[in-house]
Parts: structure tokens; C-alpha cells; sequence
């Protein structure tokens, strides 16, 4: 057995926090431990040589044969009778759960090359101290929008070839986020005074894919590398979570569970892009043989009240009067709430551009306009049907008039706002603060808009 003994590094006043370390197997697992290793240092932990200085053990493991599972097994059992707090990672953490059947006292368990959910489990168990004067950036990061709102990015990349992006060319593959990583980068956003997560990616549905779905920690508990797992655990957060760029996948539906359920906002971002199947077929897009407009209507039925947003493009290569009508025929059969519409433009790269029946720029351009006449009327009528009932919102500004806010059906930049009346009273004024929700009686609506007033 050899335990790592690394020298920690200072802190000015009080110690940091130590993890021991005991690292067993092969040149791969001894790879693993120096890149968590690593990371622990570059993080400020401090590494101890002793089980009774450590306040935390991780224990990397081999699983290859018997013996070797017998070393590790008793390892760890070593490190439990000696210091109690034990994480488990490497090759004898992917052999069923033998580990936890052993020692169920183990705080965690891992695979191998498992850099990010070991670090989850550290982060859980035995948390850093914020150090204004060691830190450079608060915990939440450096954040761009303001106080009460952020965004959330769980993957970067797509493993999609949708024929007019040229997303997938300049930004690879899909890579997800460890879901440990997301969601103590969540907690530190809520901790921050955000009160609205905007979860984004490129294909948000596609989330986990990449690496089948891992098991990650956070807390300590078992979290799958899955779009409703983690929606789920946001909810526990107490903030609004809000999806966007969601694929309108058979598993989307447990999605809309929790929206009924109250746990994430009812709101979802599906970028359709068109409704012809031929269009879509043409445009290779994801999920384009499922049945969208039975979709909805499902669920419209578990979640009444869900607002669903969209994106389009008309005018694409090839498209007919006919499959132009369609796209209108959906979005006011299927009742897009929101959306953006793009006349077709060939950007550079894309292989849609070779695709015969390129539309002159006027006729795009027109069916844009036609698109955004449509669908505006579309959510007049949606709004409309919100007069009279009060809704929770969330202030954005407040404003000589009152304040500018935004609910459930409102994201930041994209879509409307609910305008609020400025009370009468000063006590009521004084409820009126950037970053605070409040409910208001809604009297008045427009296209995009929403007025009211504090209830
Ligand atoms: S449009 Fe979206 S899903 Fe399609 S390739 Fe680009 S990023 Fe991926």
C-alpha cells in the first residue's frame, strides 16, 4: 500500500482543510490519484500523511483480481476504523456494490478516472472556506447578468448535424458537466442571492449522453448525469430553474411531471425550428419523427399552465408555399406561446447552403414577417387569457412607474415583462426591490406584455 505524502501549503491564519490519501493498482489508478491530488492542491487542500491528521481519507482502489480486491477492501476498511470519513474511488468502485455491501459507512463511491464526482464528494463532505485574501473569485464565479438571475452551462458542444449550424465544427462534440460540479456551482449561485437559474446548453435533453449517464454526487448523495435528475435537484434549491434548448425527446415528458409538480418553472425552450417533415428532415434536426403537435397537447394536459417558447427558421432551402402554410398551421394549432423566427440566412460553412431551392432574400424575409404576424397573434390571445388572475413575478427594475418584472412565462432578454403599477401606499413601494418576487393582480396585456398590480 502506499499513502501519497504531500507537503500542504499555508494559510495565514487557520489551517486548510486535509485529506489523507491511500492510492493502490495499476500506473492508470496511480495517474488518477495525481490528478486528484493535483486538483485537492490547486483547490488549497492540504494533504496529510497520517489517517489521524487527515480530515477526510480518499481511498483510490484496485478491482483487477481477487487479492487485489482483498487489499482494497481492507484498505478501506483501515481508513474507516482509523478516521471515519472515507471516499471510495477507482477500479473496485465500478464492480457492483461490493464496496458499499463491506463498508456501508463509506461516504462515497466512484469508479476510476473519476477526477470531478471525487471532487463532488470532497466538496460535500469537507468544504473549502471561502478566503477572501487566497481567492480571487467569489464562490459564485464572475457573473455577467445581474444579482438575481444567472445562467447554469451543464455541456458545451452537440452531437448533432443539424445542416445550418456550424455549431458542432467550431465547438466539438458533446461534453457534459459533471453533475456534482453543476450543482455546487448551483448552490453557490443561490447562496449569492440568485433567485433564477437559467439552465443552457446546446441540447439540453442530450445532457449526460456522453458519458452514459454517470453516476455523480452531490451532498453525498448518488445523482445520474441525466437532464430530470438534475432539474430535480435544482428544484431542491428553492429558486426558480428555468430549461432552455430542450429536445422534444419521449423523455421530456417526466420533465413536464415536474413542472406540474411545481418544482421547476413550467416553462420550456424547445427550438422546433420548423414543422414540415420534410423541412426538418432536410434541416437533420434531432427528435424531428416524433409527433410534435400530440406532444404538446400532452402536455398542456399534465401542465396547463406550461409556457412553451420556440425558435424558427422560414424561408429554408427548397421550403414551398405549402410547407411555409404548415409551419403557420402549427404554431397556431400548437399554440407557441413565444418564439423567434430567423428568415434563413447561409452562413458560412453550413451544408445547408448546398441544399437546391435556395428561397431569393425578399421571400425569405416576407415569410419572417408573415411568421412573426401569426404567432404575435397567437400570444395576444395567450396573454389576454392571463387578465384578472394573479401571478407571482420577479422584480427586474424599479422604475419611476413602479417596476418592470417578469414570471414564470418570462425569460430574461427574450421575452416579455409584466410591468408593475407603482403601489399607493409606502409600505407597498417599499416591497417593490430588484431580485424580489411579489404577486400581482394582472388588469392589462398587449402582445408581448403584461400589466398589473401588487397584491
Ligand atoms: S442547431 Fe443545435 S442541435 Fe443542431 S447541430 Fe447546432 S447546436 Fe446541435
Amino acid at each position: 500500500m502506499n499513502s501519497s505524502k504531500v507537503i500542504a501549503g499555508k494559510f495565514p491564519d487557520a489551517p486548510p482543510p486535509r485529506v489523507g490519501f491511500v492510492s493502490l493498482g495499476c500506473p492508470k489508478a496511480l495517474v488518477d490519484s495525481e490528478q486528484i491530488l493535483t486538483q485537492l492542491r490547486a483547490e488549497g487542500y492540504g494533504v496529510s500523511p497520517s489517517y489521524a491528521g487527515a480530515d477526510l481519507v480518499v481511498v483510490n482502489t484496485c478491482g483487477f483480481i481477487d487479492s487485489a480486491v482483498q487489499e482494497s477492501l481492507d484498505a478501506i476498511g483501515e481508513a474507516l476504523a482509523e478516521n471515519g470519513k472515507v471516499i471510495v474511488t477507482g477500479c473496485l468502485g465500478a464492480k457492483g456494490d461490493i464496496v458499499q455491501k463491506t463498508h456501508p459507512k463509506v461516504l462515497a463511491v466512484t469508479g476510476p478516472h473519476a477526477l470531478g464526482e471525487v471532487m463532488s464528494a470532497v466538496h460535500a463532505h469537507l468544504p473549502m472556506p471561502h478566503d477572501p485574501f487566497m481567492d480571487l473569485l467569489p464562490p459564485q464565479g464572475v457573473k455577467l447578468t445581474p444579482k438575481h438571475y444567472a445562467y447554469l452551462k451543464i455541456s458545451e458542444g452537440c452531437n448533432h448535424r443539424c445542416t445550418f449550424c456550424i455549431i458542432p465544427s467550431m465547438r466539438g462534440d458533446l461534453v457534459s458537466r459533471d453533475i456534482g460540479l453543476v450543482m455546487r456551482e448551483a448552490e453557490n449561485l443561490v447562496k449569492a442571492g440568485v433567485k433564477e437559474l437559467l439552465v443552457i446548453s446546446q441540447d439540453t435533453s442530450a445532457y449526460g449522453v456522453d458519458v452514459k449517464y454517470r453516476t455523480g454526487f452531490w451532498n453525498g448523495k448518488p445523482l445520474k448525469t441525466r437532464m430530470n435528475d438534475l432539474a430535480a435537484a435544482l428544484g431542491e434549491l428553492g429558486v426558480w430553474t428555468r430549461l432552455h434548448y430542450v429536445y422534444p425527446y419521449p423523455s421530456v415528458d417526466e420533465t413536464i411531471e415536474l413542472m406540474a409538480d411545481g418544482k421547476i418553472l413550467p416553462y420550456i425552450d424547445v427550438p422546433f425550428q420548423h414543422a414540415s417533415p420534410r423541412i426538418l428532415k432536410a434541416m437533420q434536426r434531432p427528435a424531428s419523427g416524433e409527433r410534435n403537435l400530440e406532444r404538446i397537447e400532452a402536455w398542456r394536459k399534465v401542465c396547463p399552465e406550461i409556457t412553451i417558447r420556440s425558435t424558427f427558421i422560414a424561408g429554408f432551402p427548397g421550403e414551398t408555399e405549402a410547407e411555409f402554410a404548415e409551419l403557420l398551421a402549427f404554431v397556431e394549432a400548437a399554440k407557441i406561446d413565444r418564439a423567434g423566427c430567423f428568415a434563413y440566412s447561409p452562413v458560412e460553412g453550413a451544408r445547408a447552403n448546398d441544399i437546391a431551392g435556395a428561397l431569393p432574400p425578399e421571400v425569405r424575409e416576407a415569410r419572417q414577417a408573415e411568421f412573426m404576424r401569426v404567432q404575435g397573434n397567437v400570444s395576444r390571445r395567450r396573454l389576454a387569457r392571463k387578465i384578472g388572475k394573479t401571478i407571482k413575478v420577479l422584480i427586474d427594475a424599479v422604475t419611476p412607474e413602479g417596476a418592470t418584472a417578469r414570471s414564470s412565462a418570462d425569460a430574461p432578454e427574450i421575452d416579455g415583462n409584466v410591468f408593475v403599477e407603482q403601489p399607493a401606499r409606502r409600505a407597498d413601494q417599499a416591497k417593490l426591490k430588484v431580485g424580489e418576487f411579489v404577486n400581482v393582480k394582472i388588469s392589462g396585456s398587449d402582445m408581448h406584455d403584461l400589466w398589473g398590480k401588487l397584491v
